[in-house]
């Protein structure tokens, strides 16, 4: 077990003495100063896990002490000695952040066991706050890992209609206008076939690094089947997705992979607004009918009405 390393702070030499008699041991290291400007300098180029103060000192006091210790380390354990009594001191003491406080003349039981006692609660402290971190950490990672398309890093196909839902409600309400684009990839099986699943799979990342580089920040943009994605525009008339859409079909035509120059893929795509529908899901449909338009007529196009 590491040494537990204590700072104690007093005008008076003779209490410091006494202080670091009480506590030789293994245990402990104590390390003793007299004045409070004297610790804070140690404290910069020392590490303590606990403090035991003096209150009253000339200059600068136990309770300052204490404040200024404890925003140089909010961790620091404080344990207040002291010869002066009262309610007042003692309330003081707790108020400016102090973990204890023992009165003077000091006892070595006493002292030991409230020291010992503070870096065991010290310490479960620590400990559990390390744990909510960890657990925070890993909530975050589940609550992406529920929304989001590990391929693709689109919204997973549960989530984007979830925002659909919701989006379509607000827009309802606030009589705005949504649109969405229902885009599918032309010959993705072909694609697959002749440069192989992983491929396939790159060409999925690519398109989806399009859709992020070049959206809105308030548009969203999901994989909603294995080659199909979703993108839903908030406050935008069809016309402007109309644009939007072919802009987005124009820069995915252009994508080339370097060692397979001469490799190109199209996409096409429906445009729906919620103009005239009773739900999102008749929105998505009639995207989904525009969007078979477009591969009946001939694929690499958008088709809207
Ligand atoms: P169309 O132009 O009519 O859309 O033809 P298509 O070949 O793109 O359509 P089809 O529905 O026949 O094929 C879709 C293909 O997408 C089949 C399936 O294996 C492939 N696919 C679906 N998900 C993934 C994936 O995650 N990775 C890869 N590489 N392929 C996928
Ligand atoms: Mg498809
Ligand atoms: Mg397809």
């Amino acid at each position: 077990m590491e040494k537990i390393k204590i700072i104690a702070v007093d005008d008076e030499v003779i209490i410091l003495s006494i202080v670091k008699m009480l506590l030789d041991s293994n245990e402990f290291d104590v390390t003793t100063c007299t004045s409070g400007k004297e610790c804070l300098e140690l404290m910069d180029n020392n590490e303590y896990d606990l403090a035991l103060l003096d209150v009253i000192m000339p200059e600068m006091n136990g309770h300052e002490l204490c404040k200024k210790i404890l925003k140089k380390n909010r961790d620091m354990i404080i344990i207040f000695l002291t010869g002066a009594t009262g309610d007042d001191i003692l309330q003081k003491s707790f108020d400016v952040g102090g973990f204890d406080y023992i009165e003077k003349p000091v006892h070595k039981l006493e002292l030991i066991a409230r020291i010992t006692n503070a870096m065991r609660v010290k310490r479960a402290e620590l400990q559990l706050k390390r744990t909510l971190e960890m657990l925070e950490e890993k909530n975050a990672i589940l609550n992406k890992l529920i929304v989001i398309d590990s391929l693709t890093q689109l919204f997973n196909h549960k989530h984007i209609v979830d925002i659909l839902s919701k989006r379509f409600d607000e827009a309802r309400r606030y009589n705005q206008p949504l649109s969405v684009i229902m885009f599918d990839i032309d010959y993705f099986k072909q694609i697959n076939d002749t440069y192989g699943h992983l491929f396939g799979d790159e060409v999925l990342m690519r398109i989806a690094q399009i859709f992020k580089n070049n959206l809105r920040k308030v548009d969203f943009s999901g994989r909603y089947g294995g080659e199909e994605f979703l993108i839903i525009l908030p406050n935008t008339f069809i016309e402007s997705a109309a644009y939007v859409a072919d802009f987005l079909r124009t820069k995915i035509s252009q994508i080339r992979f370097n060692d397979k120059p001469e490799f190109s893929l199209t996409i096409s795509g429906g445009i729906a607004s919620m103009e005239g529908k009773k739900d999102f899901i008749e929105l998505i449909s009639h995207a989904d009918k525009l969007l078979y338009q477009a591969k009946e007529h001939g694929r690499n196009r958008i088709e809207f009405m």
